[in-house]
């Protein structure tokens, strides 16, 4: 998985739209959630990865988890 996802499951994410701004095809959407702030949602994806990239939280991500490893 290279889409922010990830952030969300792994509640890294902050809510701060970054992932929304930047995705080519206009798929991310804010939508409120478990946290208590809006967090990215996707139903659609080219997975390009862009997303993940532009985070600016995602270098706390394990790696392991970022490949989709089990822990
Ligand atoms: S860029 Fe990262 S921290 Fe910001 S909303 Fe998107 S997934 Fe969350
Ligand atoms: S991986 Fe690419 S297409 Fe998929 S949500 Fe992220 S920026 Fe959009």
């Amino acid at each position: 998985m290279s889409n922010i996802k990830i952030m969300v499951e792994n509640m890294t994410c902050t809510g701060c739209g970054e992932c929304y701004s930047v995705c080519p095809h206009g798929y991310i959407f804010m939508k409120q959630g478990k946290l208590g702030y809006p967090v990215p949602h996707i139903e659609k994806c080219e997975d390009c990865g862009i997303c993940l990239e532009k985070c600016p939280y995602s270098n706390f991500l394990d790696p392991d988890d970022e490949e989709g490893a089990a822990t």
